[in-house]
């Protein structure tokens, strides 16, 4: 999947580090920008939104999907799947739109061999420390969950070689701020600017 006008964010972070925070924000703030919905088999939570949190589809047919490679990525994680659908991508994607996806990382690693120019954002709590305190004071897991996900991070922190930016999120708007460079600095790349830029050589 090449040359479509918009472009592709993906945004992956351990549990806790403050990647809703900043990713929220983001699409709230910058015209141009949404979040990706992905299909799921799992179950809506209270208050989530059938075609705006998820698309949530029964096993039968995800497996159909998976079937007519309908899929530009998908994994099976806790139990339940979940993929980020090839037609809903180009069709966003097509009408100019950016999008963010907010997948885990192996999700995020295959996406990236089935659209190169993706960009791939990943961001680190400061501090082993800092993240412990930040998932306590989510007040959201058990202490067992709360060593869980500290064991978890550290693979997925592993895996920071294989995205283009790396933000640290200490301080919240210094990180915000990198964020947004990101986005506006990928939107003014020579390649997505030609266009433009050869209307206004064609006047002189
Ligand atoms: P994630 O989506 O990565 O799991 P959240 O966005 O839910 O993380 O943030 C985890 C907690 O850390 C929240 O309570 C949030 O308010 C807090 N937080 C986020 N960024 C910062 C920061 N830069 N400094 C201090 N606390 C933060
Ligand atoms: P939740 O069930 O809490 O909404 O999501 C569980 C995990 O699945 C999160 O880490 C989320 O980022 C990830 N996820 C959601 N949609 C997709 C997707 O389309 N592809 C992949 N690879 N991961 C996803």
């Amino acid at each position: 999947m090449h040359s479509h006008p918009g472009n592709v964010f993906v945004i992956s972070a351990p549990s806790g580090t403050g990647k809703s925070t900043l990713a929220n924000r983001l699409v709230a703030s910058l015209e141009g920008l949404m979040f990706s919905t992905s299909f799921t088999t799992r179950p809506p939570r209270p208050g989530e939104v059938d075609g705006k949190d998820y698309f949530f589809v029964d096993d039968a047919a995800f497996d159909e999907m998976v079937r007519h490679d309908e899929f530009v990525e998908w994994v099976q994680v806790y139990g339940q799947r979940y993929g980020t659908g090839r037609e809903w991508l180009r069709g966003v994607l097509n009408s100019g739109k950016d999008v963010l996806l907010d997948i885990e990382t192996t999700g995020a690693l295959n996406l990236r061999r089935a659209i190169s120019d993706a960009v791939m954002i990943f961001i680190l709590p400061p501090s082993a420390n800092e993240l412990e305190q930040r998932l306590r004071g989510r007040g959201k897991d058990s202490e067992s969950q709360i060593q869980a996900r500290m064991q978890h991070a550290r693979h997925e922190l592993e895996l920071y070689h294989a995205y283009d930016f790396l933000v640290v999120n200490e301080d919240l708007e210094s990180a915000y701020r990198q964020m947004e460079s990101i986005v506006w600095a990928t939107r003014v790349r020579r390649e997505r600017m030609v266009g433009r830029a050869q209307d206004i050589l064609r006047e002189f």
